[in-house]
C-alpha cells in the first residue's frame, strides 16, 4: 500500500484540467483502524442519493416489469426475442454514451467543468478506425459490445426460462435480494481487477486490450470500445447468473453496470452538472489515471483491490514515478 501524507485539494495542476481531492478515494470500508464514519459517509454519499447505482437498480425494474419478452417465448432460441433484446440494449448504450458524449464534447454544456484531460478525442490518428477515435470508439462498442452482451443475455434468460439458471423472488428470500444488490458491485469489482490484470500481460495486451487503451483522452464511447476478445471476458460475468439465485431484476442491473456505467466511467469529467448546484459523480479519476499511466489502477474504487495487490495510483507525482518503473520492468523482457 502506498502512503502519500500530502492532501491535495481538488482543482487544476500542471497534469490535468481538473483533478478531485488527492489522493484518490477508495472505498474506506476496509481501513485499519476501522472508520466506521468515512465507511458510513461513502456508502451515504455514493449510494443513498440519486446515483447512477440508483438509476441502474430503477431502470433494471421497470425493464423486467414492461420491457422483458414473456419468459414462455425464450424457451427456444428464436430470433425474434433475440433480436428485441438486442434492440433494447443497442437503443440504451447509444442514449447513455451518445447522449454524455453531446452533453460534455458535442455541445459542451459545461465547458471545461470537472474535465480531467485538457485534451479532447483524437482526430487524424492514424491508430484509429478511420483515424478519428470518435467513430472508431462507437464501432467497437456497437458491433461488437452491443452484440456479445445480447449474446450473454440470450444464454442467461434461456436459463431462466428453462429453470436451469437459479430463480428467487422477493418474497421468497428478502434478504438475499437485497444483499445481492450490494454485493454485485463487489463482485463485479474482483472480476474486473483480475481480468484486467491479465489484458495487461505483454502477450495478450498487444493483440487485445491495446484496443481499448489507443483511447488516452477517453470519452464516453471510449469506454465500451474494447477487442471482442476482451468483451466476451467483460461481460461473461454475466454467467454468474447461471448459478448465483438471483431474481431477473439482478441480471438486468448487472448488465448495465457492466456496460452502459462504461460510458460514464470513462466520460472523462467527474460531474455531470445539471443546473446551478446540483452535480451527478460519474467519471472515474481513479480509471482516468489508468487510462494515462497503464499499469495501475486495475480495479475500480468499489473494492480496494489495487490498494492491496500493490497496484493503487493516488494521483500523486510519487505513484507515477513507481508505476512507470512497473511498466519498464514488466515491458522489459
Ligand atoms: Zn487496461
Ligand atoms: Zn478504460
Amino acid at each position: 500500500m502506498s502512503h502519500t501524507d500530502e492532501h491535495l485539494k481538488a482543482g487544476p495542476s500542471k497534469e490535468w484540467n481538473w483533478h478531485p481531492d488527492l489522493p484518490v478515494a477508495v472505498t474506506p470500508l476496509f481501513s485499519w483502524p476501522p472508520n466506521p464514519m468515512a465507511t458510513i459517509r461513502w456508502f451515504a454519499t455514493n449510494w443513498l442519493p440519486m446515483t447512477e447505482f440508483m438509476i441502474y437498480a430503477l431502470m433494471a425494474w421497470a425493464t423486467w416489469a414492461w420491457l422483458v419478452p414473456p419468459l414462455e417465448q425464450m424457451q427456444h432460441l428464436s430470433w425474434g426475442w433475440v433480436l428485441q433484446l438486442w434492440a433494447r440494449n443497442l437503443i440504451l448504450m447509444i442514449i447513455f454514451a451518445q447522449g454524455l458524449h453531446l452533453w460534455l464534447y458535442g455541445w459542451k454544456k459545461q465547458g471545461d467543468d470537472f474535465k480531467f484531460d485538457r485534451r479532447g478525442l483524437a482526430k487524424n490518428a492514424r491508430i484509429f478506425l478511420w483515424d478519428d477515435q470518435y467513430w472508431d470508439n462507437v464501432t467497437y462498442a456497437l458491433l461488437s459490445g452491443v452484440t456479445i452482451w445480447t449474446l450473454y443475455d440470450a444464454i442467461v434468460w434461456m436459463g431462466y426460462a428453462n429453470g436451469w439458471a437459479p430463480m428467487i423472488t422477493v418474497k421468497s428470500n428478502p434478504i438475499w435480494f437485497f444483499a445481492l444488490f450490494l454485493l454485485m458491485p463487489a463482485i463485479q469489482s474482483l472480476h474486473f481487477y483480475w481480468l484486467h490484470r491479465a489484458l495487461h500481460i505483454p502477450w495478450i495486451y498487444k493483440r487485445v486490450h491495446s484496443v481499448h487503451h489507443r483511447s488516452v483522452s477517453i470519452a464516453p464511447w471510449s469506454g465500451f470500445s474494447m477487442h471482442p476478445v476482451e468483451h466476451i471476458g467483460y461481460m461473461g460475468l454475466l454467467l454468474i447468473f447461471l448459478v448465483v439465485p438471483a431474481h431477473p431484476i439482478h441480471f438486468i442491473f448487472m448488465g448495465y453496470w457492466l456496460a452502459l456505467a462504461t460510458a460514464t466511467s470513462h466520460a472523462g469529467f467527474e460531474n455531470l452538472v445539471l443546473g446551478d448546484k446540483a452535480h451527478l459523480k460519474i467519471g472515474s479519476f481513479h480509471h482516468q489515471l489508468h487510462h494515462r499511466y497503464f499499469e495501475c489502477n486495475y480495479g475500480n474504487p468499489e473494492m480496494p483491490w489495487d490498494n492491496w495487490f500493490g497496484s493503487y495510483h493516488d494521483g500523486s507525482p510519487e505513484a507515477t514515478d513507481r508505476v512507470r518503473e512497473t511498466k519498464k520492468r514488466m515491458h522489459a523482457s
